[in-house]
């Protein structure tokens, strides 16, 4: 009798989550998931928990639940992978050996020395997004109780991030009447540029009418809590920056070739005979060519193609060409406010609001039912 395939997948994110629920089932293979982390971070909705909206059980699903939710034989073990080799993984606890391998574990944010700063903070790691979190609880509470008279919030990036924490933290304080007292200012060179002219310019006169400030400047350096920009200091009392992602030192040190620092693969999604990568930590490109965001649904596709060339693999037949699409954004603006754009549709407001929940709630459900 042959033996079971081992498929080994690295990262329990959006792209490694939607690889194991693809391979769900099947009798010819046996899988193992690692990932650092004991938990799948919904980093799309981690705006919420930023801004006081939801708590760590709405935006985190224990991944040892999951993985036996999704299907009772797959695995799960934490450990922190170091290094690949042709069939086997080493982490720092253990090495293990896989027949297949997806590497799906992400970027993280790009934070230049100058944004290295005890006041700043980014969202892409959990621990981060919870000190932000009671930052942003702590400055409310010492203006409360009038500690201090002024208060200013920094919010560095225009890209969907950086405004939807800017937006939802101002929402938060419209309603305990302190927007007027404690600043939020949104400060890039450029701002969502993801969005058409028109729709960008409606995001924009939101965030506007809710009071925060818009600042298209660059940030000249960070010094303590002062932040300079071309002809303006701004004495902040904490700040969140969100000006991109780039690649982790594992995927830096992986001997494969890279474009921009991030793995490039072939058509099928391969970066070796038997080693497929998804995901953000992938520089993924549509069929024209063009360059495709790194986005949860742009992980999802690409997990769904390389468990199913995976599986076409064992059985021999013909691989399947990734055909990765962007079917559409929602940008959340604060409130019951959004802005949701799909190819032939595009709704703000209210709508766009329930949009947007609609798409978080049916990626979440399922997979809490499941844990
Ligand atoms: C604030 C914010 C809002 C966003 N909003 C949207 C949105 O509205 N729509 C959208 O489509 N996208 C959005 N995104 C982008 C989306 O979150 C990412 O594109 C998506 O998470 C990428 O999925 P992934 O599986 O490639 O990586 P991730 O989801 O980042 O998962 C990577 C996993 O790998 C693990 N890992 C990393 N290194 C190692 C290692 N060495 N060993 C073991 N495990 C490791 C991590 O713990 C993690 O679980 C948003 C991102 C942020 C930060």
């Amino acid at each position: 009798m042959n033996r079971k395939k081992r498929v080994v997948i690295l990262g329990g994110g959006y792209g490694g989550i939607k690889t194991l629920e693809t391979l769900a089932d099947n009798e010819s293979i046996e899988v193992t998931l690692i990932d650092k982390n004991r938990y799948h971070y919904l980093q799309t909705e981690s705006y919420n928990l930023v801004a006081l909206k939801s708590s760590l059980d709405d935006i985190i699903i224990p991944l040892d639940t999951l993985v036996k939710g999704i299907d009772k034989n797959f695995c799960f073990i934490q450990d922190e992978v170091v290094k690949v080799d042709t069939h086997t993984v080493t982490c720092k606890e253990g090495e293990y050996f896989f027949d297949y391998l997806i590497i799906a574990v992400g970027v993280k944010t790009l934070l230049p020395s100058i944004f290295r700063n005890e006041h700043l903070f980014e969202v892409k790691n959990l621990s981060n997004a919870l000190h932000l979190k009671h930052s942003f609880e702590d400055t409310i509470v010492k203006h409360l109780k009038k500690e201090k008279t002024h208060t200013n919030i920094v919010v560095v990036g225009g890209g969907s991030s950086g405004v939807e924490i800017a937006a939802e933290m101002q929402n938060y304080l419209l309603k305990l009447n302190l927007a007027q007292e404690i600043q939020i200012s949104l400060i890039a060179d450029a701002f969502l540029g993801e969005l058409d002219e028109d729709s960008r310019k409606k995001a924009l006169q939101t965030l506007q009418n809710s009071g925060i400030r818009i600042l298209q400047k660059m940030v000249q350096k960070v010094e303590g809590n002062n932040l300079y920009l071309e002809d303006e200091l701004i004495a902040f009392d904490f700040g969140v920056v969100a000006i991109g992602l780039e690649a982790s030192e594992f995927i830096k040190n992986l001997g494969f070739e890279k474009e921009k620092n991030f793995l490039k693969v072939d058509e099928y999604l391969r970066v070796d005979e038997h080693i497929f990568a998804i995901g953000d930590c992938v520089f993924l490109k549509d069929k024209r060519g063009e360059t495709l965001p790194q986005t949860a649904q742009t992980a999802e596709q690409s997990g769904v193609i390389a468990a199913k060339n995976i599986l076409r693999t064992i059985q021999q037949k013909p691989l399947i060409k990734a055909n990765i699409k962007i079917y559409g954004l929602a940008i959340a603006l604060g409130g019951k406010f959004a802005i949701a754009t799909a190819s032939f549709v595009k709704v703000d407001g209210i709508l766009g609001y329930l949009g947007k929940k609609a798409i978080e709630q049916f990626y979440k459900i399922p997979l809490k039912l499941k844990s």
